[in-house]
Formats: structure tokens, C-alpha cells, sequence
């Protein structure tokens, strides 16, 4: 059982903690400065552009910061060591995200991690012609990426997808739209899973990569969601000419690649929350301890004390629950193909667990800071809106139950 393997931070992990307190305070500070001066909001409450997509200068100075990661060594500790990445375990990101998102909380240096514009379990079985152009520079933080899988139509349903592909010669010819897409209007290469054998099941399916300026690729509307941040959006592709080397790992692999991506981030639900979690229970603490209420700091009052408590109790079972499974699947092999039989349930426990613990986490936080707390892009409202979209991104809570009963159905 992963009860008796290692589960604190590694003396890697502990460096790369050191190193990134000293990178948000020397290369990121300075560039949160520079852009409170220019009046376009904060970095979770960005300015939008006249079509609704996030300011170009914040998304620009958001850029920087993934550049000044890369250069620091410190963007992609998650990403194989094969491929130039840290090769950091799944425990070890554990920490490390958690320590990145208590200590940026909601600001640039979270920009400092690889996020989904990065690299990414599924882009690293790329061909060794497609890495030179895509991978490598995504790692340097040169070019960024969209993972392009949901449609208006399917979205759970991954395999009722409709974009298709068909072969012209060596090259592919790629057609269909997407829709909910992250960093769609700024992505430089796009991870494109379309069908390419309809009624193959699992196999039907194969992940290209694209260039975003490609002729026929076109970036559509904006999909303006509750997180207000301007990077959700549709894209269309209409006779996209794809060469061979651009298929990711085989024809065929598109939808136990899709999977690995969407993994990664169920798998990054546990220090994220765990990170952002212990922010918003300091910032309750600090409140409860400075407003007054009938004379006496609010901290003082039992049904205060109860919010705190509860926060505190859902982060410590989400953080130790979400421990434990990484350790499982460091194991399993979280992003093997094929994946091993019991590691579906274990992910989904971390993506459920963190995900509903994190939305009481957020509201008893909110509730702490009373009226305050409503404020419009307060850091409080704003990740109470950002947990309340956790839910459904990367798989919806309801489809993670369904594959822990598969899991537990199949023993
Ligand atoms: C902010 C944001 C960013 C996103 N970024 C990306 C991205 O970068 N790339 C990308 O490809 N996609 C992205 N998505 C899409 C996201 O992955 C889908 O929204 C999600 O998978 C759910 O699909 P859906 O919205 O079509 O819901 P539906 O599939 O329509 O589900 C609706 C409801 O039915 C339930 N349901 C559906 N099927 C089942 C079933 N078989 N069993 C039980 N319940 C079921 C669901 O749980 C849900 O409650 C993003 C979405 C959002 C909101």
C-alpha cells in the first residue's frame, strides 16, 4: 500500500521550492508591478479585448513569465526526463503544485508552471520532427498550446466526436470544429484529436498536431464562462492539410493520448486545491482575527471557529486522499499506454475528491469574510467561481463516479 512509501517532499522538490520563492520574488514581482501601472485588472481578472478574449498584454506578460520559468528551469519539472523535462514523480508534483499555487495564490507566478498551454504528457510522444518545432520550443516557453477534443455536440462523449481526418497521400486532411477550447485564441500549435477510422471504439480516434496559422485553421467567438478570464474559445478547421509527422505516437492512439492529457490535469486537482485551499484558510485566518463584531474579533465566535475548522478538515482529507493515490500511480505508471486497469479509479478519486472538497473550501472561506467576500473578483469570489468550474472540465464529477464504480465493478 502507498501508506508505507515516502510521501513528503523530496530534497529535489525542496530545491525546486527554494528556487521558484526566489524566482516569483525577483523576475515575477516586478512584472505584476509593471502591469498594475497599465490598468488592464489583475492577471484573474484580466482586462477583455472588444471580441471578449483576455487583454494581449496581460496575456503577453503572462507569456514572459512562462519564458523567465523555462530560462530558470523550473516550467517543466512534470514533463519526462527522456524529452529534457524534470522527470519529477507524481508525489513530487503533488508538492510542487501545491507550493506554487499557495504561494502565488491567484497571481502571474502561477504562470511560472507549465499549465495547459505547456507541455504535456500526450505532445511528449511526438515524432522526433515534430518535437524540434513543437515540443522543444513549448518547453523553452516559446510557443504556447491548445488541447482541441470537445465539440459543441460531444463533450463527455468523446468518442461521438465529429472532427475528422482522412489521408491524401502521406499528408492528412483535417476537418470539423471544436468549442470550449483553453488558450484557443492564442495557441501556436494545437493537439487535434479527430476521428480517423469511425466505428473502431477506442481506436477510432488519432491526435495531430496543428499550426494555429496553418490555411484553413480560423479561431472563432470567445465563450464567455463564469471564470471571466477571456481564454475559453471555438476553433475551426477546414481542410487543414496535416503532414504524417505531425500524427502523434500511431494512427489510431488519439483517444489513450487525449486521455493522458486529460489525466494530467485530473491528476493536477491535488495540489492545486491543496495549494489554494491553505491560501484561502490564511486569508480567513487573518480576517477572522481582525474583524470585530460586538467588540471582539470575529475568530472568537464558535460558529466562526466551525468554518475554519471545516476548512481545514476538507483540505487535510483532499491533500492526504490525493497523496496517497499519486503514490499508487507513481507506481501504476500515471500516463502509461495502456494504462493499468486500476489506475482510472485512483485518478478519478483525486479529480472527485479535491474537486467537491475544494468547492466547500471556497464557500466557507467566502463566508468568513462576510459581504466582503461577495465582492466582485475579490480573490474569495473569484475562486469560488473558479471551483465551481472545476467540477466540469476535465471529465465532470458525475463520469468521475462512473470510473471508480467501473473500478471497483471490475475486481
Ligand atoms: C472553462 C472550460 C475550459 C475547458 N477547456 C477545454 C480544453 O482546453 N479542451 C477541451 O477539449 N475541452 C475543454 N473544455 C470542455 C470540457 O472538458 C467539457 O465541458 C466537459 O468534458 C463536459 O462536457 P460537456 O460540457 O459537453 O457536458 P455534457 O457531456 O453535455 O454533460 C452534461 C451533464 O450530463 C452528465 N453526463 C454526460 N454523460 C454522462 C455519462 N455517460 N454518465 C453520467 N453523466 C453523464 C455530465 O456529468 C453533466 O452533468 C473546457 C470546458 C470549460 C468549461
Amino acid at each position: 500500500m502507498a501508506g508505507e512509501r515516502a510521501l513528503g517532499p523530496s530534497e529535489r522538490v525542496q530545491d525546486y521550492t527554494a528556487r521558484f520563492g526566489r524566482f516569483l520574488a525577483e523576475q515575477v514581482e516586478p512584472l505584476e508591478a509593471e502591469l498594475a501601472t497599465k490598468g488592464l485588472g489583475t492577471v484573474w481578472a484580466p482586462a477583455l479585448d472588444d471580441a471578449g478574449r483576455m487583454h494581449r498584454d496581460v496575456w503577453e506578460t503572462r507569456r514572459e513569465v512562462q519564458r523567465r520559468s523555462a530560462a530558470a528551469g523550473l516550467y517543466n519539472p512534470h514533463v519526462s526526463a527522456d524529452v529534457g523535462g524534470g522527470g519529477f514523480t507524481r508525489v513530487e508534483m503533488q508538492h510542487v503544485e501545491e507550493y506554487v499555487y499557495r504561494t502565488a495564490g491567484l497571481g502571474l507566478g502561477l504562470c511560472g508552471l507549465a499549465w495547459t498551454e505547456g507541455a504535456n504528457p500526450a505532445i511528449e510522444h511526438c515524432s522526433d520532427a515534430a518535437r524540434g518545432r513543437y515540443l522543444d520550443p513549448l518547453m523553452a516557453g516559446e510557443i504556447s498550446a491548445a488541447f482541441a477534443n470537445t465539440e459543441t455536440s460531444v463533450g463527455t462523449d468523446v468518442l461521438a466526436m465529429e472532427t475528422s481526418a482522412r489521408r491524401d497521400g502521406s499528408d492528412w486532411i483535417l476537418d470539423g470544429n471544436k468549442a470550449w477550447i483553453t488558450n484557443a485564441h492564442f495557441a501556436d500549435v494545437l493537439q487535434v484529436v479527430a476521428v480517423t477510422e469511425p466505428g473502431a471504439g477506442t481506436r477510432s480516434l488519432t491526435m495531430f498536431l496543428v499550426d494555429a496559422d496553418a490555411p484553413g485553421v480560423t479561431r472563432g467567438r470567445d465563450i464567455p464562462t463564469m471564470l471571466g478570464d477571456g481564454l475559453t474559445g471555438e476553433l475551426g478547421f477546414d481542410g487543414v492539410r496535416v503532414p504524417a509527422e505531425n500524427v502523434v505516437r500511431e494512427v489510431g492512439d488519439g483517444f489513450a493520448l487525449a486521455m493522458s492529457w486529460i489525466n494530467w490535469r485530473r491528476l493536477c486537482r491535488g495540489g492545486m486545491c491543496a495549494g489554494w485551499g491553505y491560501w484561502l484558510l490564511d486569508r480567513a485566518l487573518d480576517r477572522a482575527r481582525t474583524r470585530q463584531s460586538g467588540g471582539r474579533p470575529i475568530a472568537d465566535l464558535q460558529a466562526v471557529q466551525h468554518l475554519l475548522a471545516d476548512i481545514d478538515a476538507d483540505i487535510y482529507a483532499a491533500r492526504s486522499a490525493s497523496l496517497l493515490a499519486q503514490a499508487e500511480l507513481d507506481e501504476l505508471g500515471p500516463y502509461a499506454i495502456p494504462l493499468h486497469h486500476d489506475a482510472p479509479r485512483l485518478i478519478s478519486l483525486i479529480k472527485v475528491i479535491n474537486d467537491e472538497a475544494f468547492f466547500r473550501v471556497a464557500d466557507n472561506a467566502l463566508q468568513v469574510h462576510g459581504g466582503t467576500g461577495l465582492l466582485q473578483n475579490s480573490p474569495e469570489e473569484k475562486l469560488f467561481r473558479v471551483a465551481r468550474n472545476l467540477k466540469i472540465p476535465a471529465g465532470t464529477v458525475e463520469i468521475q463516479r462512473n470510473a471508480i464504480a467501473r473500478g471497483l465493478l471490475r475486481r
